[in-house]
């Protein structure tokens, strides 16, 4: 019923050129006395979202090092994902609860689930809340035991934290983004370890500004005319609506700025389509203000194109986890305004790799800046390229796993 899923195969040494001789022989040393660990990730899904994502390079570069992983997709039906999303949600601040049904769904499928889980493994990785019950509920629990927590717990819904903390808080180790996110209660060691990009990934490999510029094309973008870009789901706290509200100021000083709006959309995710359908209506048939999803066949590679094309990008968001996309667009080498919350701060450093702002007018003031002064933009954008490479490239993102394993087997 765990459904294993094929990575493919990638090598650690492909990775060297950049992110330096030094960690890529550190990860070999810590590789060296795991040979043959064996460890299982075990997620939700394999399809969409910021886990999925990451697991499709991290475990292809564990297996490279020497190990032995595999990644297993948890068995669930509607029911079961009806309710992790409500969880998901109230985890991060919604006032709606699971209802005690949804609960019991929530326990009864992790029981299913548990009882499946082959034994023999020396490490198990559990990432986010939907598979969590996973390590109170299996009778056997001699290997390293691992909760990834891949979401935001600082402000949760009290009563869903609550609930749910039986389940986490005996973990003997667990991993959060940030320190603020470590939910009090937690018995085991709580690692404050924040995830990272795969630089060599179709979404971030380098992409001649001709190759990005013809993509954005075809999207309808006129490429000799200035783009500001946000690519993020269509969703209040990523604040699309504020943005928009951002690109006007902007446009009232430079006349023919255009306006991409790049986000995914899930089908069966009905809020998302009010959400998207708002934002179109905010832009009121503005030609320069392009919205974009997945449906127009936006993939990684478009994504890329258009990050990599952008003379600013911006992700003003009101609640971020992380953020992927933030070091998504400095690693590209742009100049970036994002909101000051959430895991933005750790990315960017106020005035020296980007900006961080709380409102839409200092957004369309620090928009203007950039696009009036390119040297400041490159200079911006340049320091968060290399704050991305020291900090937030897989391989570092590796390091930080190797060494906790090291740590439970010693
Ligand atoms: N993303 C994408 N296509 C889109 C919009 C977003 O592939 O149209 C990707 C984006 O590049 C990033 C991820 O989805 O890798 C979003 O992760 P992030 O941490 O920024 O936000 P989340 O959606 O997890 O809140």
């Amino acid at each position: 019923m765990l459904q294993p899923v094929n990575v493919g195969s990638k090598s650690l040494a492909d990775y060297t050129h950049i992110v330096g001789r030094d960690l890529a022989e550190e990860l070999r040393a810590l590789a060296e006395p795991l040979k043959g660990l064996r460890v299982a990730h075990l997620s939700a899904t394999a399809f969409g979202g910021g886990v999925s994502e990451i697991l499709y390079t991290l475990v292809p570069l564990m297996k490279d090092a020497g190990l032995d992983v595999e990644w297993q997709v948890i068995y669930g039906r509607e029911e079961f994902f009806n309710a992790t999303k409500l969880m998901h949600n109230a985890l991060q601040g919604n006032p709606q609860d699971l209802s005690e049904e949804q609960w019991g769904v929530w326990e009864q499928y992790n029981q299913m689930n548990a009882r499946e889980l082959s034994p023999g493994w020396d490490v198990c990785i559990v990432h986010d809340p939907q598979p969590a019950a996973l390590y109170s509920l299996v009778p056997e629990k001699s290997a390293g035991w691992i909760w990834r927590c891949h979401i935001d717990l600082s402000t949760p819904n009290p009563a869903t934290m609550q609930r749910l903390l039986p389940y986490v808080r005996d973990y003997p180790e667990s991993l959060f983004h940030m320190e603020q996110y470590v939910p009090s209660g937690m018995r085991g060691r709580a690692n404050v370890v924040p995830p990272a990009i795969d630089p060599l990934a179709p979404k971030n490999m380098a992409l001649s500004p001709e190759d990005a510029a013809y993509v954005c094309n075809q999207f309808g973008i006129d490429v000799d005319r200035q783009m500001i870009c946000q690519v993020s789901r269509f969703d209040p706290w990523k604040d699309p609506l504020g943005v928009i509200d951002a690109y006007r100021l902007v446009k009232e000083e430079i006349g023919d700025v255009q306006l991409a709006l790049v986000g995914s959309m899930a089908s069966d995710d009905p809020e998302g389509w009010d959400f998207f359908n708002a934002t179109l209506a905010h832009a009121d048939g503005d030609p320069d203000i392009h919205i974009l999803n997945n449906f127009n066949n936006v993939g990684a590679i478009e994504v890329n194109a258009f990050q990599s094309h952008a003379d600013v990008v911006v992700q003003k968001s009101i609640r971020e986890g992380f953020g992927l996309t933030v070091s998504e667009a400095l690693w590209k080498g742009k100049p970036f305004i994002g909101g000051d919350v959430g895991g933005i701060p750790l990315q960017v450093d106020n005035g020296v790799s980007g900006y961080r702002v709380s409102d839409v007018d200092t957004c369309a003031a620090r928009c203007i800046d950039i696009l009036r002064d390119p040297a400041l933009g490159k200079a911006l954008g340049r320091r968060g390229k290399e704050h991305v490479r020291e900090h937030f490239l897989t391989p570092r993102y590796l390091r930080d796993y190797l060494r906790l394993f090291g740590e439970i087997g010693s």
